[in-house]
């Protein structure tokens, strides 16, 4: 829902501003129309129908992984792809992974989504609809923005969608922004907007396997990210979570797991999260589950507290680095469900 269009629109009209207000509590508490929003009238029910859609995304297609991931292929109204993720687990969590760009000009080289072309920043009210469209299949209470585009490039729409989603049922302590580490974003993230949690994509302790891999470490590099992260944990009395990607041969070797955690320090200002590779096309292959075991221990045994990773869509391409708005799982799936593919998201750390 477009709401800036909604406001001009019921101003026409000369509705009280209130109406405003009923239509978003009617659509955080999952209405898929108009007709369902009882306490407004019949006519301004048929008016906003008729010129207003209840989305700024159209559903092009959503798949169905065999552990019961969802994963929603939107376009925007001008045309751009993007991806949204919904992940449901035993203890009750049902967590969506939105996007906060289409496409991203960041070219990270383990992510599909960073060799799509980049498109644009979305709006506040694109990111909404993503969880909105998911609040209309049942609750859901937890948000990662680890779909597609990088959400500290794009902090004011990031931050104005981070103040609706409580009202859709996912509290400010259960929304994770996570970044590569856009030093700006991560500064202003300490003082500006709800107090939401932080997650650094690191991969890499070492300067030059860390740019290989993720070219913005060459203009923001890891000891400006990490400093900028301690004061964002000063000024927010939260931990940083680490998410680290383990790459066969690349990054998994237990004198970089050391690397790593001499990196980390104090080490009760981290919690790190290594993730199996998802597979993407290229070169790039995962570590073994023993070199993720040794690589964790390793890291426990310096002090930091490690968790591995539970992959999730992996067979739609919804997991974690696969989201690129057409890959496996989408057209043709026997689990489709819409008209066209979607993104992908990681669980909470
Ligand atoms: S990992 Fe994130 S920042 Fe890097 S290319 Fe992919 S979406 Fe962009």
């Amino acid at each position: 829902m477009d709401l800036r269009a909604l406001d001009n629109l019921l101003a026409e009209r000369g509705e009280p501003a209130f109406r405003s207000k009923q239509v978003w509590e009617w659509l955080a508490r999952g209405a898929a129309s108009y007709e369902e929003m009882t306490n407004l009238p019949a006519a301004l029910r048929e008016a906003l129908a008729a010129e207003l859609p209840i989305s700024t995304l159209e559903l092009e297609r959503e798949v169905v992984s065999e552990d019961g991931t969802r994963k929603a292929l939107f376009a925007t109204a001008d045309g751009r792809p993007l991806e949204t993720v919904l992940m449901s687990y035993r203890d009750g969590r049902r967590s969506i992974c939105v996007s906060s760009q289409s496409g991203c000009p960041l070219t990270c080289a383990f992510c599909a989504t960073g060799r799509m072309a980049f498109g644009r920043n979305l709006t506040a009210s694109e990111i909404v609809d993503q969880a909105l469209h998911f609040r209309r299949r049942g609750e859901v209470n937890h948000c990662v923005f680890m779909g597609m585009g990088e959400p500290l490039m794009n902090l004011d729409a990031v931050i104005e969608a981070c103040e609706r989603l409580p009202d859709v049922g996912i509290a400010t302590s259960h929304t994770t922004v996570s970044t590569v580490g856009w030093v700006p974003g991560i500064e202003r993230l300490a003082t500006d907007g709800p107090r939401v949690r932080l997650a650094l994509s690191l991969h890499s302790a070492e300067p030059d396997v860390r740019s290989s891999l993720m070219p913005v470490n060459d203009r923001y590099p890891l000891d400006e990210v990490l400093q900028a992260c301690l004061r964002w944990r000063e000024a927010r009395g939260k931990r940083v979570y680490i998410e680290y990607l383990m790459l066969a041969g690349v990054n998994d070797g237990p004198d970089q797991a050391l690397v790593l955690a001499e990196a980390l320090k104090p080490h009760e200002a981290f919690k790190v999260n290594l993730i199996p590779f998802n597979p993407t096309p290229g070169e790039l292959t995962g570590s073994s589950p023993n070199q993720i075991a040794a690589f964790r221990s390793v890291l426990q045994r310096s002090g930091l507290p490690t968790t591995v990773r539970l992959t999730r869509g992996r067979d739609i391409a919804a997991a974690c680095g696969q989201l690129a708005a057409g890959g496996p799982g989408t057209a043709g799936s026997a689990s489709s469900i819409g008209s066209r593919p979607a993104a992908a998201s990681p669980p909470l750390p």
